[in-house]
């Protein structure tokens, strides 16, 4: 069985082989290159599972079963933000070309100045999203609650990590280890719901 992930992230790509070997390895993951699947997918989602959605829906045009997903980082103070925009906040919040990890993180630190501790509440949110060629889809959530901190700690991961404090290793998600971060990530979380769900579903399927 093939699926095809709405992706050309080799390490997005890799990530969720891996997984699957583990729990589906009957099941086989193609990127959109793969299938010839060409262009970009504009992300016109107002949350992220609509965002899941519409990149699973172009992988689905395959024919095969597609895959999407969508993460990023919402803070409370800020209503949710930076949301869907978590990728080019930066941008969205002050029009700067800077796309990158840096400009964002300086965006919000510059957002959240003068609150406490107890108003700095925020949570990593991935959704991945399922969908067969015969139109049934399903879309899962994982979520981390953390805590926005004043200054940077740590050099590994990636994007707001060195500023998301996990409170249960009293370290931020740019200090741990890749696997400890797994264990607990909205990621690691969605990617594992993903395949237990997609377990499920082929299971329900007539056996040829
Ligand atoms: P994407 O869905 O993987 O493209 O992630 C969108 C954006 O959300 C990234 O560019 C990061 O800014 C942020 N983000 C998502 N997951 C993480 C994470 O695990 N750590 C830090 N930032 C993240």
């Amino acid at each position: 069985m093939k699926i095809v992930l709405a992706s050309r992230n080799p390490k997005k790509i890799g990530e969720l082989r891996t997984l699957l070997a583990e729990t589906l390895p009957e099941v086989e993951v193609l990127s959109l290159d793969e299938v010839g699947i060409t262009g970009e997918i504009e992300e016109t989602g107002a949350t992220f599972e609509e965002n899941a959605l519409i990149k699973a829906r172009a992988a689905a045009a395959s024919g095969y079963i597609g895959v999407g997903d969508d993460s990023g980082l919402s803070v409370e103070a800020l209503g949710g933000e930076p949301g869907v925009y978590s990728a080019r906040f930066a941008w969205v919040k002050t029009g700067t070309d800077a796309h990158d990890d840096a400009a964002n993180n300086r965006v919000l630190l510059s957002l959240l100045e003068g609150l406490p501790a107890e108003r700095r509440g925020a949570a990593f949110v991935s959704t991945v999203a399922c969908v067969f060629p015969d139109g049934r889809s399903f879309v899962v959530r994982g979520e981390v609650k953390g805590r926005i901190l004043t200054e940077y700690h740590g050099a590994g991961g990636f994007g707001y990590d060195p500023l998301f404090y996990y409170e249960p290793y009293g370290k931020t998600l740019a200090e741990v280890t890749p696997a400890e971060k797994n264990a607990v990530s909205h990621r690691g979380k969605a990617i594992r719901a993903f395949a237990e769900r997609l377990k499920a579903e082929i299971g329900k399927e007539p056996q040829k």
